[in-house]
């Protein structure tokens, strides 16, 4: 098929957009600002049981993608003995749980790197009626019948096509890290027996989420603790310099300063049980992940299309922006699989009818993945008076009317 199409970014998005495409016989050019990828964007990964399905039936990973199977989720309440308390135990989503970098080797290694330029920048487009110019930081020109930016949160596209729509980082934070199991001493394990499970402790300014990742680099059923503890700063006590250079910087692992180091490991102290804190104190290189939302009314302008962390950006609550990659990737394969069984098919259409069913779906999580916002971080209940039953009504009221994957009345859902 003589139809060019340049794709920019080779992360998640880009790469499960480029296999698919290369698969229909399409003419592709990735373009990746770096010349390897990092790995310190991403640590854990949930995903949809189904979608890790497609994945494999898609031969976009192969079967040999390590990933554990989540079954049991675990809500627990610091007790004044500093022991962990269990306010609710729940057998509610089919989920697992990949290694970013895992997921991320899975997707290249499909991947023939010869149809990506590594190590140049997009930095800015030429639209026209009939073709797309791309234009490289080294001032190469490359045209295109179409062109999709999977070029992450920051996307260029975004901002040329959507000047109005601005990035909106909420007032709080998401501190994060990654624990290997051999680093604990045993006896603190007492407190996670089970790989499969997944571990929640609210506190009254956010919570912690702790759940076991596949160690990418050790022998099988060895596993990492991922952990991300999310703090309201409007709550926090720290001086706004700090708070500000917090909210506008991802620090990655080992470029943490001090200063901030030492006030998560006082934060986990001070609200956290004895099992949890330790996780936190004993990681070395914790970093931060920023929360922002955003959400485009649509996905395809003129001959471009956006995909991933490029088009819209969920609060991480609802695990689902890798999710959201990938299944971007997917259906648009599918959508365009479907144009082509026609006889005079039409990729723009393909295009159109995907952007319209992908953002319907984006419009319909994106206020669940705020509303979790609330409940689980800005908004915290009194846990003081908080018991199961309460809990239970709280959640439920919160997801029970999306179609989501955390949901057990949508299992369908990938
Ligand atoms: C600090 C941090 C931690 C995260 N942790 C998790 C996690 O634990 N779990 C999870 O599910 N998600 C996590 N995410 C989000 C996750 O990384 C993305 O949702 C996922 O990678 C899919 O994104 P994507 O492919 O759309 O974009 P990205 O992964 O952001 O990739 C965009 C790609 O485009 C390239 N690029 C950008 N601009 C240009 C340009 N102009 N020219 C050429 N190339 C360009 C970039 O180099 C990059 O490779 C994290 C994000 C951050 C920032």
């Amino acid at each position: 098929m003589n139809i060019k199409i340049g794709i920019v970014g080779a992360s998640i998005a880009g790469l499960a957009c480029a296999i698919k495409l290369l698969k229909l016989g399409f003419d592709i050019t990735v373009f990746e600002k770096s010349t390897e990828i990092s790995y310190a964007r991403g640590a854990g990964i949930m995903l949809p049981h189904k979608l890790f399905e497609d994945l494999r039936q898609n031969d976009l990973v192969d079967e040999n993608l390590k990933y554990f199977l989540m079954s049991e989720f675990s809500t627990f309440l610091k007790q004044d003995d500093g022991k962990q308390k269990l306010l609710t135990q729940t057998k509610y989503h089919n989920a697992v749980t990949v290694h970013w970098k895992s997921l991320h080797d899975a997707l290249e290694s499909k991947f023939d790197k010869k149809n990506c330029i590594y190590g140049r920048t997009i930095i800015t487009f030429n639209s026209h009626v009939n073709y797309v110019e791309l234009i490289t930081d080294d001032n190469m020109r490359y045209e295109f019948d179409y062109v999709i930016f999977a070029d992450g949160y920051n996307s260029l596209a975004r901002k040329i096509l959507f000047p109005e729509i601005k990035v909106q980082t909420v007032n709080y934070i998401a501190w994060r890290g990654l624990l290997e199991i051999n680093k604990i001493d045993s006896m603190k394990l007492l407190g996670y027996l089970y790989n499969k499970e997944y571990y929640r402790y609210l506190y009254k300014n956010g919570h912690l989420l702790l759940f076991p990742i596949p160690n990418p680099n050790a022998s099988d059923g060895d596993y990492i603790i991922n952990w991300v503890l999310y703090e309201n700063l409007d709550a926090s006590n720290m001086h706004s310099t700090k708070k500000e250079e917090l909210i506008h910087n991802n620090f990655l692992p080992g470029t943490m300063p001090k200063f901030y180091k030492d006030y998560l490991y006082t934060l986990a102290r001070e609200y956290l049980p004895e099992f949890p804190c330790s996780i936190i104190n004993l990681t070395t290189e914790p970093f931060t992940q920023i929360i922002s939302d955003i959400l485009l009314p649509q996905y395809f302008v003129g001959r471009i299309g956006l995909i991933g962390d490029a088009s819209t950006l969920f609060r991480p609550h609802i695990g689902s922006n890798a999710t959201k990659a990938l299944q971007d990737a997917i259906m648009l394969g599918n959508f365009i699989e479907e144009e082509y069984k026609k006889t005079s098919p039409d990729l723009g259409e393909a295009f159109e009818k995907w952007s319209k069913s992908q953002n319907e779906k984006a419009q319909h999580l994106f206020p669940l993945a705020q509303a979790l916002g609330k409940l689980l971080v800005t908004d915290v209940p009194d846990l003081a008076t908080l018991d199961k039953e309460h809990m239970d009504e709280l959640w439920s009221s919160t997801i029970d009317k999306y179609r989501w994957y955390g949901n057990k009345n949508a299992n369908l859902e990938s």
